[in-house]
């Protein structure tokens, strides 16, 4: 047996807002002589999800805020392993790693198997399509930064389309018409950022173009947008939508996508260039097949320590994670809160449980929820003993407060002095940096 075997493996599958931060304090503090702290990922950068629709729209230049794991993992104490975990065998305690593929599809490495001693399911979740017919086929989403950078070529290149068609034929009355499914956080962010792009592409060299030429259409299958947040606030964030031209659509369910539009359940057929599919989320459909107890959406079912409920050397985290926190309780909800909480959560027990000392439960505080409209606006609702339960905010307070989520995971992965120069370099950028990315 090598000295490596012989030491304690905790392995930490997805590095995302959750995995990246647990795999970072674990890579810190466990120190590598007796301890393997492993990150399995299936890209080689890591970009902060609820960054993705600045990202697909172009407001975001990816490539400035993405962090390469590898270098990532050296700097911290983690080994790197690129791959996706397909799935998991828990009699050997090993998890077995898919084929990875070159871009032709030639086998760079084949099939392999990683053993642990503690493993912690990190991977996030996808979009839910419902089974709706022809989602799958026509229509983006935001799940990942491939899929965002492909939306926002097609986007560019609509435009491109619309303006040339301007150009040549004048007083031509065209448009750039997009739908958008999911009147929640993902879904108004990214209709409020299509606005704010579409405003800025005629300093780029589309002098035709501005907002005007935009048709943004954001569909609801719920009685009102943005169920998370309080009804006024909600009624704010549609007002400035329909300020800025998107047509709101509330109680309208899609049932079926075709290549040309949407076509919705009261008949109606919504005609549209670029569909994006925003109406909610589950876990990856593998975790099914792993034998641990799933719920709903394919998501884990954890005990109130983080453990799965049917291994204890198996925890899961963030958005894969159900935990239920009292019987008859909403589940805590998919968002990077909480996977910044549970990272925290499952470092400490993760350590107790190697200690031998009785671990402790999860406590989710919810510190609100908010929801940036670009630059035009920001709304939501901050909670906690602060603002003496719910304080529903607006503007640049909550602008701010939106901003420090992403702080947060900063510090947390890079660090204090480093998250902090992230922070200035990432001010500065915006500043000097073209308003879109346009390639
Ligand atoms: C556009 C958008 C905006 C959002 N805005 C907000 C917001 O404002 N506030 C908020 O709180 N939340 C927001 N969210 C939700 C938030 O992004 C998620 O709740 C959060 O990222 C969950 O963290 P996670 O670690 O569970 O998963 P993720 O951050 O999704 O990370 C999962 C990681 O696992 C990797 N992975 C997946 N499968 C495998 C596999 N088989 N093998 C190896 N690796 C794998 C993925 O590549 C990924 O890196 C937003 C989401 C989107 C899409």
């Amino acid at each position: 047996m090598t000295a490596a075997m012989k030491k304690t493996q905790i392995v930490v599958i997805g590095g995302g807002a959750g995995g990246l931060e647990l795999a970072t304090r674990l890579g810190a503090h466990c120190g590598r002589k007796r301890f393997d702290v492993i990150l399995v990922e299936k890209n080689h950068t890591h970009v902060w999800k609820p960054l993705l629709h600045e990202v697909a729209a172009g407001a975001l230049d990816a490539n400035l805020d993405e962090v390469g794991y590898r270098s990532h993992g050296h700097r911290w104490g983690y080994r790197f392993f690129y791959g996706a975990l397909e799935t998991i065998d828990r009699a050997a305690r090993q998890i077995v790693i898919a084929p990875i593929l070159d871009e032709t599809g030639r086998e760079i490495m084949g099939r392999h198997r990683i053993r642990y001693d503690y493993l912690v399911l990190a991977v996030g979740s996808i979009t839910n399509d419902f089974g709706t017919p022809g989602v799958k086929q026509h229509c983006l989403f935001l799940d990942s930064r491939l899929e965002a950078d492909r939306f926002r070529t097609k986007l560019l290149d609509q435009c491109l389309r619309v303006s040339r068609s301007m150009t040549q034929t004048p007083g031509l009355d065209a448009h750039v018409r997009i739908a958008v499914v999911g009147g929640g956080a993902t879904g108004v962010e990214l209709a409020a950022e299509l606005y704010n792009a579409a405003a800025a592409l005629r300093h780029y060299g589309l002098e035709v173009f501005d907002e005007s030429r935009l048709q943004v259409t954001l569909i609801e299958a719920g009685p009102r947008i943005l169920p998370a947040l309080p009804e006024d606030l909600a009624a704010a964030a549609q007002a400035e939508l329909e300020a800025l031209g998107a047509r709101v659509m509330t109680g309208m369910a899609v049932v079926e996508a075709t290549r040309d539009g949407l076509q919705t359940a009261d008949g109606e057929f919504i005609a549209a260039d670029l569909m994006v599919w925003a109406a909610g989320v589950k876990a990856p459909d593998f975790l099914k097949e792993t034998g641990l107890e799933t719920g709903r959406g394919n998501q884990l079912v954890v005990r109130p320590t983080l453990q799965t409920t049917r291994d204890e050397r198996i925890f899961a985290i963030g958005d894969c994670a159900l935990f239920i926190p009292t019987a008859g309780a909403r589940p805590v909800p998919p968002r990077a809160q909480a996977a910044h909480q549970m990272a925290s959560c499952a470092f400490g027990n993760i350590k107790r449980l190697i200690a031998g000392r009785p671990l402790k439960p999860f406590v989710y505080r919810d510190h609100g929820s908010l929801v940036s409209l670009s630059r035009y606006s920001t709304v939501g609702s901050l909670m906690g003993g602060l603002v003496g339960g719910r304080l529903a905010v607006e503007g640049r307070l909550a602008r701010l407060v939106y901003a420090s989520l992403y702080r947060m995971h900063l510090f947390a992965i890079h660090g204090f002095v480093k998250g902090a120069a992230m922070v200035v370099y990432s001010w500065i950028n915006r500043i000097i940096r073209p308003r879109l990315k346009l390639h």
